[in-house]
């Protein structure tokens, strides 16, 4: 594989670009090597500058639940981009799009739209400190919630690949008031709790936690923390920022029937065009400015571009019955290709998924924390990693991130992948 236009393109963009792009983990620093620059995406597929194919298992670290360049939504995108890309004024496709988000996620009722990840669980946690009049938070060691600054302490993603999990910058004051627990562990986040009873404002999670890998709830976890909030009076965040739309229609909290009082979305709301919400009971939601006294703003929130693409996407998902069966059978297909991969082979790699997002852990142990995943040999990840885009299957350049899928994958893809995946893993422990 020639990677010769990228190389050249990376060591211009390490001139102008701190580490050469605009969010860390894809400059390939746990992996080692030079990313490559993408020119083209279509369906499951990806093109770099210099005509490499692969299969993508990143979609946009989420998006693309329907794969890359869907013509409903690339059409809708044109149409309403003749029109003005922005105005800084209500349009008729907001109300849609909150109309839908509304209806398709059960614990939402009222919804805020933003532009980011990062901007949604920054502005739910704001929320509610003020609803509760209490300031700290409980966070879970390895879980990712974007960059604020209180939410940098232990994060996941590029923070958790970098090993920076505490970035400089952060002031003390602001990591004061994030308390940090261990996820899969309800003794630990009762401890936490009783311990700060009445100064907790709210418990931020990953249903599913996809920022460390792929690490699901165990059975009774989520009703557990649910059942502390209540009693405690601290308001539960969902951060379905990668798990909302993907794991089932309504997210994970329908898939586990546990109802959060916020919840925050990005990634597959906006198609590919920045967007993020937060949402939830009515009676918090309307602590919002205008309606409230809670301060949050964006010029280019719910800008006609993201939020075409978004309803377009929205609405594909309400109107295909079988899109999250289909999803499902090609996540079990992958699930028991790659198990068979395993034991053909004789390793004991630890394999986790959930609906459509997926980790091949390098440990035979089982993931079910921050501890457990980082026990994972991320060397032998990345030689795997390396193997796998030879081969032209494009992954997640960590270990600790999950892979997705999207309705553009198919049997053709599934065999290449499981194919390609025997032959690099062979390379991978070939010593
Ligand atoms: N929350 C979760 C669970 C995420 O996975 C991410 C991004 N990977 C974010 C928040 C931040 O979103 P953004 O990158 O759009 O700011």
């Amino acid at each position: 594989m020639r990677l010769t236009r990228s190389q050249a393109l990376f060591e211009t963009a390490c001139k102008v670009i701190p580490g050469g792009v605009n969010s860390p983990v894809r400059a390939f620093r746990s992996v080692g090597g030079t990313p490559p620059f993408l020119v083209r995406g279509e369906g499951a597929y990806l093109e770099d500058v210099d005509g490499n194919r692969y299969i993508d298992y990143v979609g946009s670290w989420g998006p693309m639940l329907f794969g890359h360049a869907d013509p409903d939504v690339v059409q809708a995108v044109q149409e309403a981009a003749t029109r003005s890309l922005s105005f800084g004024a209500p349009t008729e496709i907001e109300v849609r799009l909150a109309e839908l988000i509304c209806a398709l996620v059960p614990s939402i009722e009222m919804v805020r739209l933003v532009n980011s990840g990062t901007e949604a669980t920054m502005s739910a946690v704001r929320l509610a400190r003020a609803y509760t009049g209490r300031s700290k938070i409980i966070k879970f060691e390895g879980h990712y919630h974007g960059h604020a600054d209180f939410f940098l302490i232990a994060a996941g993603s590029g923070a958790l690949t970098l090993g920076q999990p505490n970035s400089p910058g952060v002031t003390p004051a602001a990591a004061q008031d994030t308390l940090l627990a261990r996820f899969n562990d309800l003794a630990h986040v009762t401890q936490l709790v009783e311990a700060y009873a009445d100064e907790i404002a709210a418990i931020i999670l990953e249903p599913v936690a996809g920022n460390m890998g792929c690490v699901p709830p165990e059975p009774g976890f989520l009703e557990g923390v649910r059942a502390l909030c209540d009693r405690y009076g601290i308001v539960l965040i969902f951060d379905e920022v990668m798990t909302g739309f993907r794991v089932a229609r309504g997210g994970a909290q329908e898939r586990y029937g546990v109802r959060p009082d916020l919840t925050t979305l990005g990634k597959i709301i906006g198609g590919g065009l920045p967007v993020g919400a937060y949402g939830g009971r009515r009676e918090i939601m309307e602590w919002v400015a205008p309606q409230g006294p809670v301060y949050q703003a964006g010029t280019l929130s719910g800008n006609p571009l993201a939020m075409h693409a978004g309803y377009a996407v929205l609405r594909k998902i309400a109107d295909t019955p079988d899109l999250y069966d289909r999803l499902e059978a090609f996540g079990a297909a992958l699930e028991e290709g790659v198990r068979a991969n395993l034991k053909a082979l004789g390793l004991e790699l630890y394999f986790t998924r959930v609906g459509a997002m997926a980790t091949l852990f390098f440990t035979g142990e089982r993931v079910v924390d921050y501890e457990t995943a980082r026990r994972c040999d991320t060397q032998r990840f990345a030689r795997y990693f390396h193997a796998m885009l030879e081969e032209g299957i494009y992954l997640p350049p960590s270990q600790f991130e999950a892979f997705f899928f999207s309705t553009a994958h198919g049997e053709r893809e599934l065999e290449r992948t499981l194919s390609a995946q025997r032959r690099a893993l062979m390379r991978a422990f070939s010593d």
